[in-house]
């Protein structure tokens, strides 16, 4: 049986909406749904005020419409749209005030050294207020993309919680160390990128139950005791969110800017801010704003559905006095070539997704190296 949009309604009409005044679709909750062959993905617009509280309604969307047979990936976002005047404009949300813009656009973020990390010369983090927005597919494919301008390139991949790096370029074996008895590990290599990640370091059903001064020195230990090698840019792949990790992360990584990600939804986008707000206090420039999941084509008809009312991130940079690096469609290819190790700038270079990567890297690196870095180009890695 195919999927339709009228058999994800039908499950949806089985999820209550909140105070307990009918079912989220009678309640007029759910967004446009895209189906996409198998997979299927919508909205559900929520009052702001009361979105911290609102994951259980996710997950139970989501698992109701996972429930239904034939269906394969469930994506379900909730999102503050105001629905009254369908314009998507920021919902008054307590907190959410912009912050006071930079002094000068990213002044001196160029000149950054990484001091403290031998052979390495720029460092930079990808980070997201919250999980689940592509962070790490994004950190990937720009560290791809970067490579692609002739740049020596590793990942590091600091997502302690829920490291990815290993699925996502495929790596799988453990770092030996640079000769019998040192400390120092040698980087595994997954595409022409160096690339270091706990995931590497301790089987993937080890329960995770790192405390905040582990986890630091992990990550230490992955930055300063791997040789890195020759290294022009390091991608580092933050844990997601907004804590103590993750601000001393920020703090004691000789980060030379970062990179932030979110979908368009307003409630990504205040976990965005709280994320810029975190790199500014501990002096970190931002070197920009990348939109992912942005819009999604279909396959079939071409036609664009902006189903999470797209473009909310490029208001908000310019709000904020940030660079707009670029927005990245959401496409179910794309997911499933990064989730069987095959990064789309590698695997499908001529695709669209591809393009947008490698634009957003030299943007990236036009921020970190200034505007004179002149990247020599690079032979192109084609996966076949
Ligand atoms: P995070 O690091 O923020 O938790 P991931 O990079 O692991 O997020 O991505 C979460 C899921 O979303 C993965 O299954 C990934 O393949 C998928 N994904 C990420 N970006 C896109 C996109 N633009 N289109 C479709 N799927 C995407």
């Amino acid at each position: 049986m195919s999927v339709t949009k009228e058999t994800v309604l039908e499950a949806l009409r089985a999820v209550p909406g909140p105070h307990e005044r009918g079912d989220i679709v009678s309640q007029g909750l759910v967004s446009e749904i895209v189906v996409a062959g198998k997979d299927v993905m919508f909205a559900i617009n929520v009052d702001p005020a009361e979105a911290a509280h609102l994951e259980p309604l996710r997950q139970a969307a989501e698992r109701a419409v996972s429930n239904v047979p034939g269906i394969g990936k469930v994506m379900v976002a909730l999102t503050a749209e105001k629905k009254a005047n369908g314009s998507g404009a920021e919902a008054p949300t307590a907190g959410a005030r912009p912050a006071p813009p930079p002094a000068g656009p990213q002044a001196g973020a160029g000149r950054r050294q990484s001091g403290g990390v031998p052979g390495v010369k720029h460092i930079i983090a990808v980070a997201s207020g919250k999980g689940g927005v592509g962070k790490s597919t994004t950190a990937v494919n720009l560290a791809l993309g970067l490579q692609s301008l002739g740049l020596k390139v590793a990942v590091l991949d600091a997502d302690v919680y829920g490291p990815s790096m290993p699925r996502l370029l495929g790596l799988t074996g453990r770092p030996e160390p640079v000769a019998p008895g040192s400390r120092t590990l040698k980087p595994l290599q997954g595409f022409g990128l160096k690339v270091m990640s706990i995931g590497f370091l301790v089987e993937e059903d080890t329960p995770m139950i790192w405390r905040g001064p582990m986890v630091m020195s992990a990550l230490q230990q992955m930055l300063r005791e791997v040789d890195w090698g020759d290294t022009d840019i390091m991608v580092v792949d933050m844990p997601p969110g907004t804590g103590d990790a993750q601000l001393t992360l920020a703090q004691q990584t000789p980060l030379a800017g970062a990179v932030i990600v979110s979908t368009p939804q307003d409630l990504a986008l205040i976990d965005a801010r709280k994320g810029l707000n975190m790199f500014r206090r501990v002096d970190v420039p931002v070197l920009g704003i990348i939109e992912n999941m942005s819009y999604f084509v279909c396959h079939k008809c071409g036609e664009r559905h902006e189903i999470f009312g797209h473009g909310g991130a490029r208001m908000e940079a310019d709000r904020l006095g940030v660079q707009f690096l670029g927005e990245i469609p959401l496409d179910p290819e794309m997911r499933l070539r990064s989730d069987s190790g095959q990064p789309i700038v590698v695997s499908r270079p001529d695709s669209l997704q591809a393009a947008i990567f490698r634009d957003i890297a030299a943007k990236v690196w036009a921020a970190v190296a200034g505007e004179t870095a002149t990247p020599r180009p690079a032979p192109r890695i084609v996966v076949e």
